[in-house]
């Protein structure tokens, strides 16, 4: 990666946004043989989130040069557990997908985002194509053959393309002239890692309460990463507690399946939202990552669709400049649009519909998800299309 430049230059692609969508997109793109401003201000990453890198997200990493960096640094997802701990009348029955049953040896890998940001930001210095703006933009004005960028340092810049990966308070979405929806859910997300006393053997096991799930996603040793959501005012209990109290509240919550727990430093709160864009592209900005869907952690799909909007793009850029066309043209941001509606809608409906039945006092609701699981669980064709559908989109395969 070049440093940062004298004053105003030419880009094919801007990337605005250096959170792990953006990264990637950014090496995606400057892979793919595209000139690359990256414009993103340089921070330690803030929070103890981690990622259940799904389906494509490792070949994705590894095909750009990024896995080798923090593979060893991963947990793989064996078997998925789901236990219905709402203590309803009806309760779903509890279910098992294991990996081994598609043909695979884990269905992805668990890793702590600060170690997955760690490992793109060494190989996004590393390649030629792409230019660092260690800096926030200030301003992005789309015109009929380029968008003028200006950083708050004083760069200014011109791209034929912008791609917007600034997360949910999108200053290019804003530029596009693009609309969001936003839905609050009634409940946040507390995220905290434990350690404990018995293995966990590389399953995650999630516990749906009626107040939403709480999830262990193994790391490796023995550590789990924990997402615990939560009505907001007994998120902010929980946060609230002291180690003691919070490990042993933890426990309960786990019903002591991985023994003695102890909560490690960091806490960290989210309140949780469903957002969705009117629109994935427009005049000559496409949307990435948060920016462009924002969906509660159930069912670890966020950056995993985020890491696919990056390498569709890639894609589609790649061919744009291999035929010589103008890669902002509107015809490039349709294609870029068909390519991620049906992944993304998809997915968020489903995702909104599991955590309303999940929610819901209204026993015909209660009853739909217990079947629907019972006969997930009891059909070996649809557990395994569920297991697959799960990880990735089939009509991508
Ligand atoms: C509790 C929790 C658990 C989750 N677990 C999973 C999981 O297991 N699997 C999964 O796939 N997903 C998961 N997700 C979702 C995942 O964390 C997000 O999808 C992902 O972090 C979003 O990355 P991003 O790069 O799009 O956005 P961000 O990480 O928000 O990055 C946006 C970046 O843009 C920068 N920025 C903003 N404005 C500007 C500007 N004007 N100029 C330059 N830069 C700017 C910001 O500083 C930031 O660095 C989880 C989410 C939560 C809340």
């Amino acid at each position: 990666m070049t440093s940062s430049p004298i004053q105003t230059s030419s880009f094919d692609v801007a990337v605005i946004g250096g959170g792990p969508a953006g990264l990637t997109a950014a090496i995606a793109l400057g892979s793919a043989g595209a000139r690359t401003a990256l414009i993103a201000r340089r921070a330690p990453y803030a929070d103890n989130r981690t990622t259940a890198l799904l389906g494509g997200s490792v070949e994705l990493l590894e095909r750009l040069g990024v896995w080798a960096r923090c593979a060893d640094q991963s947990a793989p997802l064996e078997v998925m557990r789901l236990v219905d701990d709402t203590k309803r009348l009806i309760r779903a029955p509890e279910v098992k997908f294991r990996a081994v049953d598609i043909g695979r040896d884990a269905f992805g890998h668990n890793i702590e985002n600060h170690v997955l940001m760690a490992a793109l930001e060494a190989r996004a210095s590393e390649l030629p194509q792409l230019t660092r703006f260690d800096a926030d933009a200030d301003g992005v004005t789309p015109g009929d053959d380029s968008v003028a960028v200006t950083t708050r340092t004083g760069e200014t810049l011109k791209a034929a393309l912008v791609v917007g990966a600034d997360g949910r308070q999108s200053l290019c979405r804003e530029a596009a002239g693009i609309a969001v929806t936003q839905h609050r859910l009634p409940q946040s997300a507390l995220t905290f890692t434990v350690t404990h006393s018995r293995p966990h053997k590389n399953v995650s096991t999630e516990f749906h309460t009626a107040q939403g799930p709480c999830v262990f996603v193994p790391l490796p040793g023995d550590r789990c990463s924990v997402v615990w959501v939560a009505a907001p005012d007994e998120a902010e209990r929980l946060m609230a507690l002291d180690d003691a109290a919070l490990s042993a509240a933890v426990e309960t919550q786990a019903h002591h399946i991985l023994g003695r727990m102890t909560v490690q430093p960091g806490r960290h709160l989210f309140p949780l939202s469903i957002e969705r864009p009117q629109a994935f592209a427009r005049n000559r900005i496409v949307l990435v990552g948060e920016a462009a869907h924002v969906l509660p952690p159930i069912g670890a799909q966020g950056l995993n669709m985020g890491l696919r909007d990056a390498s569709d793009l890639a894609g589609i850029v790649a061919s744009a400049v291999a035929a010589g066309d103008d890669i902002g043209a509107p015809a490039v941001l349709a294609r870029y649009a068909r390519a991620r509606r049906g992944d993304v809608m998809s997915r968020t409906a489903v995702i909104d519909i599991a955590n309303r039945s999940l929610l819901s006092d209204l026993l015909p609701m209660q009853l739909a998800r217990a079947i629907g699981l019972r006969l997930i669980d009891a059909i070996g064709p649809l557990k395994r299309l569920a297991m697959r559908e799960g990880l990735a989109p089939s009509w991508r395969s």
